[in-house]
């Protein structure tokens, strides 16, 4: 029984076209799952910006109300001081005065930093924002794109498997069990082109009655990585 090496090498460009499309099948969820992973870690951090800026707005309020009644209770104290019943009481009364205006104006300066703190959360959640709503635009762009490939990708394959049907039919019988059992295992690399005197597939030196064996148009496994072997097109007579 003899195959030429045409058959083969057609055999071989299907095993490697269903390779390819396998290959591009298991990395289109996967792009979709990046893609959405992405989505995933800048929600988390849009929360974040969120709950920051919210805190910040919290503590700064807190130093606001602060403040307020520390300048009633100062308003208090001068109103005290106006019917001062002493020079002493007067004297505290204007010290204690004088140290919560002091206290004041730390408070104030505190109170204007916070402020400026909340403008620069307020920028860092819409820029957290505005990263996350791209994320989702490109996360949907992908998964649109690969679940219309994916459909493409499968109807691709199924025509590809059914050559690949049609191809094995019309491998000699004797010896189609070696194939077969090569083929489940290895896929694209049950088939090596011969290079030179060499097997494509392993690199192992072919021997002179292996090479004479493929002129001839017998089948010729490679005796190192077990590929059904196949000459370089115009090397066979009738190629
Ligand atoms: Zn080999």
């Amino acid at each position: 029984m003899n195959i030429t090496g045409t058959a083969l090498r057609e055999l071989h460009r299907i095993h490697k076209q269903l390779t390819d499309l396998r290959g591009r099948l298991e990395r289109g969820p996967k792009q979709v799952a990046a893609s959405e992973g992405a989505v995933r870690r800048l929600e988390l951090d849009a929360e974040q910006a969120k709950e920051t800026l919210k805190k910040a707005r919290i503590a700064s309020d807190d130093k606001q109300l602060q403040l307020k009644s520390r300048e009633m209770k100062i308003d208090d104290l001068k109103a005290k001081l106006n019917i001062a019943n002493s020079n002493k009481e007067f004297q505290t009364l204007k010290d204690q005065i004088a140290a919560d205006l002091q206290a004041n104006s730390v408070l104030e300066d505190e109170i204007f930093e916070s402020l400026e703190k909340i403008d620069l959360l307020a920028e860092t959640l819409t820029k957290a924002d505005a990263d996350l709503a791209g994320a989702r635009a490109e996360a949907s762009k992908v998964k649109t794109r690969i679940d219309g490939e994916q459909a493409n990708l499968e109807s691709e394959l199924a025509r590809v498997q059914g050559e690949l049907k049609e191809a094995e039919a019309n491998l000699p019988s004797d010896y189609k069990s070696d194939y077969d059992r090569v083929a489940r295992v290895r896929g694209e690399e049950a088939l090596a082109e011969v290079d030179g005197e060499v097997c494509g597939g392993c690199f192992q030196m072919l021997t002179p009655n292996m090479m004479n064996q493929l002129y001839l148009t017998k089948p010729v496994f490679c005796k190192s990585c077990g590929a059904l072997l196949y000459l370089q097109e115009g090397r066979q007579v009738g190629d």
